[in-house]
């Protein structure tokens, strides 16, 4: 990627009030603790003190701030704007010491203080902006953007209130709200007076401009104020930091002013709470839409918030809107962002005064969008009368987008009005729906999947109207994790093991820890990386016993499936593996076994019952297993409540194998699967999203491979699939489902997972029954390799040695200079 050389930043760094020294840092802290948080050093809670050392990093990110965006400025660079519904970012204050190199002196200035800074950073409660893969994604790419410097602006929902936390009752999960601002975010600024407004509902109306030109506008029935709320991201020591703009929803005083002076106080009332609903809370869905009318306000208020920023900045600095598209890329993830397409274009021609035709020109060189699902019931579309109702105007904007590209479609394919009706915008059945991938596509110069067999997936299936029709926008990009965060803030023991024997250069180049896999045949280094491993292991360790009460044993493999619980990603596959496991104790009890702990977590979208009772199966089995004296510590279940990020944290890094057991041609990419390979973890899963990449990387032998491909498992529903034939003949997998609807794993409840039998049994949708077998042979194997823990420790450095391509830093190289082009910049 080409690298911009800058000018001395126009802001001094470094000023007294913003020194680094360890006493410096105290007397910022103690500042902060007695000005700002408004305590004193001996009242102080650990929260309290938390956000005194917060605000002593936030200040000294500052002037790194407005120098970037000087700098930026300056160079009349284009910025990127990643446009994305979650952001799951994770507690902040221990990667902006790693990136900012603050930890050390921070860690002695708080020591000095009486306080130890791992309880600190444990204060920080994060904010849980998102579901899974899909905002920590986005959450990676920041980092890597502001780590290479590319010029960026991340766009998103200040919501009140994040995913819900969970909690287990009784084996079942429980949703508790996350009311995250609760003790305040020290990092976010709002700035009030960057607000915009945003409309909703009411009518449009035609109208002559001076020139004669015959204009629309629009004349909602609405309005709310959109507020921006500001959180600078550090990139790993390069000196940027760019910027997190989560809008919150406000109600705008001026016109509910109106109604009140008309004496409709509850006209005004309900008009703010209207306005403060939008962006309260998160929706917890994962992989399913919510047809909701509130999730399309969301999805329109964040999305033209940010545009109207964009423009605002844009003419700000000089510029003329029709060089819009010079100057900024903007980044669809998913489809929840593309309403933008019709918005800038209502921006360009309503309220810009362009024709429809530059600004078509424009709005489809800005725009470039990232499908993130292959699953047909995630590709969102809207009823269009909702729509209507919310958008009249984006509507009507959306149908001429439409009549023109369908005139085009119909020039290419000619007469084939089978393919028109697929790829128009509007679905014309039934009560008629706005596809909202579609408008997508159309809109975007560049169409990414985010692996490459999920890319030719899409080219073969989902998008295949669209390949055809335009085979030059289509590309792959693979995903990738920030090795920031997933190894060397939440691995500090492996970190330094690696950096003592290769440099520290892997944290901003991780092809560097490539020299380590000479070290894989070093038998001291081997033992070394065991007794690392071991101590990673013990810290988990005491973390399940508080967190669960559960004693497990360090020494046993720890064996993990922790991801949003979906049918696809086959959560209950792993039951069976367990309990198949468990009858082969129960017939010989004096089996030798190496010791296994099971560790689950991840939470369930609360209206999906099937996941809820995939959750109450783990811990049904859980009690039968842990407390059966037969087994006798061989086997463990833990089922981890709430997983989130800060949790991911603290298990990636302890897991001897992970687990990535979807349905081949159903998990887009995955995400978690990079970060336990990258942690030394070795891999048992099917050739699915990256699996396949992964295992390229780290070498077939190095990777647990089973299941059926992509095809077979097409092929295999196309002939007529009948998992009940695969029941009767296996009797261990006959076994397993009898024992649970028996009620051995419920009380003697028979019905209880009765819903969960039938369908596996009856249609098993996502054929665990056609890979049971190839499983579990493919678990004695993992069996076999680990009673040699030498040739297991082989392996493992094999794979973190190997991980170089799933730095999100390669990924954003990649989306800059293939879909965004801009150049990095360096600041000097
Ligand atoms: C990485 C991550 C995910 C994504 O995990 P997959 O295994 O790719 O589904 C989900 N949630 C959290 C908290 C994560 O950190």
């Amino acid at each position: 990627m080409e690298k911009l050389a800058f000018p001395a930043p126009i802001v001094q760094i470094e000023d007294d009030r913003t020194a680094t020294s360890v006493e410096a840092l105290k007397r910022a802290i103690l500042d902060n603790l007695y000005y700002i948080v408004g305590t004193t050093q001996a009242n102080a809670s650990n929260q309290e003190f938390f956000a005194a050392v917060a605000y002593t990093v936030r200040d000294r990110i500052l002037a790194r701030w407005f120098a970037t965006l000087a700098c930026y400025k300056q160079q009349d660079v284009r910025v990127v704007c990643y446009l994305s519904a979650e952001f799951l970012m994770g507690p902040h204050l221990a990667n902006n010491l790693l990136n900012l190199d603050l930890e050390e002196p921070i860690r002695q200035a708080v020591a000095e203080l009486g306080r130890d800074l791992g309880v600190i950073e444990e204060q920080e409660s994060e904010p849980g902006l998102g579901n899974g893969g899909l905002g920590r994604l986005a959450a990676c790419y920041l980092d890597s953007m502001a780590t290479l410097g590319v010029p960026a602006i991340g766009y998103g929902i200040r919501y009140e209130f994040g995913i819900f936390s969970q909690q287990i009752r009784d084996g079942w999960q429980v949703e508790l709200t996350d009311y995250w601002l609760r003790y305040g975010n020290p990092w976010e600024i709002r700035h009030p007076h960057e607000a915009v407004e945003v409309g909703y509902g009411g009518r449009t109306e035609g109208w002559t401009d001076s020139t004669g030109r015959y204009r629309v506008r629009w004349v909602p029935a609405s309005v709310v104020r959109g507020v921006p709320y500001n959180t600078p991201i550090v990139g790993y020591r390069s000196g940027i930091a760019n910027d997190l703009r989560l809008w919150r929803s406000e109600s705008t005083e001026s016109f509910y002013f109106d109604r009140f002076n008309s004496g409709d106080y509850q006209g005004a009332v309900a008009g703010k709470t209207f306005a403060e609903n939008i962006s309260k809370v998160l929706y917890p869905n994962d992989e399913e839409i919510q047809g909701k009318e509130l999730r399309l306000q969301q999805q329109y208020f964040f999305t033209s918030c940010a545009l109207q920023d964009m423009i605002r900045l844009h003419l700000r600095a000089g510029r003329q809107i029709d060089t819009f598209h010079e100057k900024w890329a903007i980044q669809l993830n998913d489809t929840h962002p593309s309403i933008g397409v019709a918005e800038l274009m209502r921006l360009l021609v309503d309220e810009h005064g362009l024709d429809w035709e530059k600004a078509w020109e424009i709005t489809s060189n800005t725009f470039s969008y990232t499908n993130h699902t292959l699953l047909p019931e995630a590709l969102e579309r809207w009823p269009r009368p909702m729509f209507a109702s919310i958008l009249p105007r984006h509507l009507e904007i959306i149908n001429e987008i439409n009549a023109r590209f369908l005139s085009e479609v119909r020039k290419h394919f000619d007469g084939d009005e089978a393919r028109v009706s697929r790829m128009s915008i509007i679905d014309e059945h039934g009560e008629k729906f706005v596809r909202m991938a579609n408008l997508a596509c159309v809109g975007s110069y560049r169409v990414n999947g985010v692996a490459a067999l999920h890319t030719e997936l899409l080219k073969k299936e989902v998008l295949r109207d669209f390949y055809e029709l335009w085979p030059e926008k289509f590309i792959n990009v693979t995903n990738g994790v920030t090795p920031r965060r997933w190894l060397a803030v939440s691995n500090p023991e492996q970190s330094a093991l690696m950096t003592r024997r290769v440099g520290n250069g892997w944290l901003n180049n991780l092809d560097e820890l490539k020299q380590l896999e000479g070290l894989a045949e070093d038998a001291a280094f081997r033992a070394e990386w065991r007794r690392v491993q071991h101590d990673v292991k013990v810290r988990l360790t005491n973390y399940i016993l508080e967190a669960t009460g559960i004693s497990v044993d360090p020494s046993s493999m720890f064996d993990v499936l922790v991801k949003r619980i979906h049918e696809y990603k086959r959560q209950h596959l792993k039951v069976l593996h367990i309990l198949t496991l468990y009858f082969r104790l129960k017939r010989k009890p004096n089996l030798e076994m190496a010791p296994r702990t099971f560790l689950f977590g991840g939470k369930a979208a609360p209206g999906y019952a099937m996941a809820k009772l995939i959750i109450k199966l783990i811990n049904s089995v859980a009690e039968v297993v842990n407390t059966d004296p037969d087994v006798k510590h061989r086997l463990k279940v833990v089922f981890l409540p709430d997983y989130d990020v800060s949790l991911g944290q603290k298990v990636y890094p302890a897991a001897d194998l992970s687990e990535q057991i979807s349905t081949a041609g159903k998990e887009a990419s995955g995400t978690g699967n990079m970060k336990f390979a990258m942690n030394g973890a070795l891999t048992i899963g099917t050739l699915d999203g990256a699996n396949i990449e992964i295992r390229d990387a780290v070498g077939h032998e190095n990777f647990f491979l089973f299941g059926l491909t992509a095809d077979q498992v097409q092929s295999t529903l196309a002939q007529g699939y009948r998992p009940r034939a695969i029941y009767e003949s296996n009797p261990f997998l006959r076994e397993v489902i009898d024992s649970i609807s028996s009620g051995q794993f419920s009380h003697r409840d028979q019905n209880l997972f009765r819903p969960l039998l039938d369908q596996l049994l009856n249609s098993d949708p996502y054929l665990l029954f056609a890979d049971y077998q190839s499983y579990i042979d493919c678990q004695d194997r993992v069996t076999e390799i680990y009673r040699d823990q030498e040739q297991w420790s082989r392996m493992a450095i094999l794979n973190a040695a190997r991980m170089g391509k799933f730095s999100s830093d390669r990924s954003i190289r990649e989306y800059s200079e293939n879909i965004w082009r801009v150049a990095a910049i360096t600041l000097c």
